[in-house]
């Protein structure tokens, strides 16, 4: 028998997910987010559940090729646009539509030799000072692109540092306005925070941790109340129980001590299947669809979990590190990614995307 963690991708998850992103943005066309293998998902995996999507947004070209090898012919957008002057060549092959957030960006569609006019996504820097020209020096890229024949379409682009937060979109959004307004093209803003928490949508949305089934603005508000459902489950099975006495402790540096007589289960899931390390005791976990806690330092393949409320636990119940659980009494279980990931000091993005390459991941029956 292999060892018994696995993960599970919600086909039926991801389109509910997705049909949330459309109704917070009726009147947008939606790229479906599938940078970093779709959030750790696997691209051809989450493809056919997001091919409603009016595009896929990514920033890896391989990647782009892996979506247009599943047949895509829709819009594909590189995030970062090219990181080199031959990677135009790919993007005029595969017809990609790219962003352009610096000079020399211009600089190789220029000299780029090509007999199709690109579609390109100009990035404003409105504040988060990552990618993208200031508002001061938009105008004149704006207009250096449109001269160029190599270029067509030009759309107008900025991404927001603080959607999900308390400082909010309102002066981000100011910023792209006061510098675009006068200019003709589509428009670009939102993420998942800005669309789902500020309902603000332009001609194009970007959604990407919503269609994964974990709310942007954790812990200010849940998948429960956004209405999103987990797409990714990581479940694995006790393959040990201790009985421990008081002053017993538990795992590498015995980082917990018993207090009274108590049950663990061993669970088989570790840091090296991307369980996060950093997550201390009391970080939630269903057992047998029971909610209990870790106690102890995760190690590399294994951690310990607190019986106490699940006495009928044994060797073989099924844990569930996040996503959904087994029924109890009928009633389906699940434990929010994001719960899990606020205990190890995260977030729900980087623990879907750090799903290790040795777990099995399998798609599941919804
Ligand atoms: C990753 C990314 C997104 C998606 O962000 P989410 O918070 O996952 O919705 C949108 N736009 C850009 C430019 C990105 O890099």
């Amino acid at each position: 028998m292999p060892r018994p963690i696995e993960a599970l991708i919600h086909p039926g998850a991801l389109s509910h997910n997705l049909a949330r992103a459309r109704a917070g943005a009726p009147d947008s066309r939606v790229w479906a987010v599938v940078k970093a293998n779709a959030y750790g998902h696997g691209i051809e995996r989450v493809y056919a559940s997001l091919r409603g999507a009016d595009g896929f947004a990514l920033l890896d070209l391989a990647e782009a090729e892996r979506v247009r090898a599943l047949g895509w012919r829709g819009p594909v957008l590189l995030l970062e646009g090219c990181f080199e002057a031959r990677d135009l060549e790919l993007c005029s092959r595969l017809n990609l539509w790219h962003v352009v957030h610096c000079a020399e960006q211009i600089d190789w569609l220029a000299a780029h030799k090509t007999q199709q006019p690109q579609r390109v996504f100009l990035k404003m820097n409105s504040g988060m000072n990552r990618l993208g020209f200031t508002p001061g020096a938009y105008r004149s890229a704006w207009t250096r692109l449109n001269a160029l024949p190599q270029v067509g379409e030009i759309s107008l682009m900025t991404h927001f540092s603080d959607a999900d937060g308390a400082r909010g979109v309102a002066h981000q959004v100011a910023a792209f306005e006061a510098a675009t307004r006068d200019l003709p093209g589509e428009r670009s803003l939102s993420n998942s925070a800005a669309i789902l928490r500020h309902g603000l949508a332009n001609d194009w949305v970007r959604a990407g941790i919503l269609c994964y089934g974990s709310a942007p603005d954790f812990p200010a508000h849940d998948i429960r109340h956004w209405d999103l459902r987990p797409s990714m489950t990581l479940r694995s099975r006790l393959i040990a129980t201790q009985r421990l006495e008081p002053g017993d402790t538990v795992g590498y540096g015995s980082r917990y001590t018993a207090h009274e007589a108590m049950r663990i289960g061993i669970v088989a899931c570790g840091y090296a299947d991307g369980y996060p390390r950093h997550a201390g005791s009391d970080t939630p976990v269903l057992v047998d669809g029971v909610r209990t806690g870790t106690v102890g330092r995760v190690s590399m393949d294994m951690l310990a979990v607190d019986l106490t409320p699940v006495p009928a636990a044994a060797i073989g119940s099924e844990v569930t590190l996040w996503g959904c659980g087994p029924e109890v009494g009928g009633v389906p279980t699940e434990l929010a990614i994001d719960d899990v990931a606020q205990a190890a000091g995260t977030i729900g993005y980087e623990l879907m995307c750090a799903l290790a390459a040795r777990v099995p991941v399998h798609l599941a029956a919804d």
